[in-house]
């Protein structure tokens, strides 16, 4: 399968990709993660990037689409794969749409998980990520057992530059200019499905794989 998880910031995409991730074997590809290392290893592509992010804009399509062009041509995707955090713009989702066509492929779902802002800054602000291992945390929703270290791989914990209340401001400012129109470009395929993902993270789960085995 080849599935799109759509959402604001915080609505757990990256969360829910890891589960089902692990599940079903599909690579979880998240250009955030990707962006990320590219801004740790001080890549040409990484300085470029960690302006967009710092301030909380989108990263240009031209850049993210050459990204995703190039992960999905690796031999992992082949079976299936799971896009969390692209595409972003319409103008991605349309290269995307391009690429897959060229080999004959398609998206199969498309899952628009939605949670209201009161909620996503709970999230957003309580984030902690491993350094090591990139397993998600929350201080309060999913505490790890030992406070800045991780359950998983005992890797430390830290808290996302843009995970800051001004920045996450402006980054639901940038998701509500474009979610609408994205929605509008999946609709009428018949793979779109939103889903309530303000239950809690279990609840959440169990609601995707009802889909997905659905
Ligand atoms: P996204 O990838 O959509 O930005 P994350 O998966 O990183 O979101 O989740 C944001 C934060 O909220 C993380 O700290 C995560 O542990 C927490 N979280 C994710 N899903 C839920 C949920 N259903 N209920 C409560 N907290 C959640
Ligand atoms: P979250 O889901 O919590 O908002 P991500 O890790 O998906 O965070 O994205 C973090 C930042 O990386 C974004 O604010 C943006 O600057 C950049 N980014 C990630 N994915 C894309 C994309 N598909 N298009 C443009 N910018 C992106
Ligand atoms: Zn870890």
């Amino acid at each position: 399968m080849r599935i799109i998880l759509l959402g604001p910031p915080g609505a757990g995409k990256g969360t829910q990709a890891k589960m089902i991730s692990q599940r079903y074997g599909w690579p979880q590809i998240s250009t955030g993660d990707i962006l990320r290392s590219a801004v740790a290893e001080q890549t040409a592509m990484g300085r470029e990037a960690k302006k967009f992010m710092d301030a909380g804009e989108l990263v240009p399509d031209e850049v993210v689409i050459g990204v995703i062009n190039e992960r999905l041509t690796q031999a992992d995707c082949q079976a299936g794969f799971l896009l969390d955090g692209f595409p972003r713009t319409v103008g991605q989702a349309e290269a995307l749409t391009t690429a897959l066509a060229a080999s004959g492929g398609k998206i199969d779902m498309v899952i628009d998980l939605r949670v209201e802002a009161e909620e996503l800054v709970r999230r957003l602000t309580g984030r902690r990520i491993c350094r090591a291992c990139g397993q998600m945390f929350h201080l309060e929703f999913s505490p790890p057992a030992t406070e800045d270290v991780c359950d998983q791989c005992g890797g430390e914990l830290y808290q996302r530059a843009d995970d800051n209340e001004a920045t996450i401001m402006k980054r639901f400012d940038v998701y509500r200019q474009q979610a609408d129109l994205l929605e509008s470009y999946y609709a009428t395929g018949g793979a779109y499905h939103r889903l309530d993902g303000s239950a809690p993270i279990e609840e959440v789960r169990g609601a995707l794989l009802a889909l997905l085995d659905g």
